[in-house]
């Protein structure tokens, strides 16, 4: 695949990988250079919970507690989504699929219009290394940039880059919701990586690199795509 200027097949694209493993910050960078919807059903979910919307109501019970949001009400909203005209030269998802129903349901909504996906990239990095993102993780309110107070700051300490907003922490990500996210994590979403495995488009990666080398490694596989 070249640059978003290309024709191209519209090309879809999974990050797969624990909470803080780097999905958002990689899918908003493939996202811009290949013109693809960063598609994140985390931010969804969040979008729907500060506008109390009844979605945002039911997922925040949810997300609070660290589980999973019902498959049927998170598969309905993602199947909108890519639906948006957006969606036309493809996807990069960002936590989603995160159970096999999920996967199972993306696959056939893509094989209905002859399109399949093209890579699913386990981003790989051990739990300790999570945890100390997680709890460094800063997001702005606004347009949802992701930084870190460690590895990743903003320019002014506290605002986001982009837009000025004071920038927050999520929620769940304080340490006992961050245990337990990665607890359902290890059981309800690993397995997809050997799901990928199998229908053979998983591509592992090593996830504790810098942000800029995870990037080049992302984007090689992407450019075979
Ligand atoms: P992270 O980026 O840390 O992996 P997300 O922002 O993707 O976290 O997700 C935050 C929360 O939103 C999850 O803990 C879960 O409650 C809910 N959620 C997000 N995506 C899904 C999904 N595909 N299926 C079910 N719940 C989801
Ligand atoms: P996910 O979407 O998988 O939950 P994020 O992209 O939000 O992960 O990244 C989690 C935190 O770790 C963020 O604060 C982000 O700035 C930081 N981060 C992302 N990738 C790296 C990396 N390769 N090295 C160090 N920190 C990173």
């Amino acid at each position: 695949m070249k640059d978003s200027s290309s024709n191209h097949a519209p090309i879809y694209i999974i990050l797969l990988g624990a909470p803080g493993a780097g999905k958002g910050t990689q899918a908003e960078v493939l996202g811009k250079r290949y013109g693809l919807a960063h598609i994140s059903s985390g931010d969804l979910f969040r979008e729907n919970v500060s506008k109390q919307t009844p979605l945002g109501v039911l997922a925040k019970s949810y997300m609070d507690k660290g589980e999973l949001v019902p498959d049927d009400v998170t598969i309905k909203m993602v199947m909108e989504r890519i639906a948006r005209p957006d969606c036309a030269r493809g996807v990069v998802f960002d936590g989603f699929p995160r159970t096999e129903a999920q996967a199972q349901a993306l696959d056939a909504a893509l094989a209905q219009e002859n399109k399949k996906i093209g890579a699913a990239i386990s981003i790989q990095v051990r739990d300790q290394v999570l945890i100390e993102r997680l709890t460094a993780r800063w997001i702005c309110p606004a347009c949802s940039t992701v930084y870190n107070l460690l590895s990743n700051p903003p320019r002014v300490a506290g605002n986001c880059d982009k837009d000025g907003s004071a920038l927050g922490q999520r929620d769940d990500d304080k340490p006992e919701t961050v245990r337990r996210r990665l607890d359902v994590f290890r059981r309800q979403t690993a397995p997809l990586i050997e799901y990928y495995r199998r229908s053979g488009f998983l591509r592992d990666l090593d996830g504790e690199q810098s942000i800029e080398q995870v990037t080049a490694a992302v984007v090689n596989i992407a450019q075979t795509l």
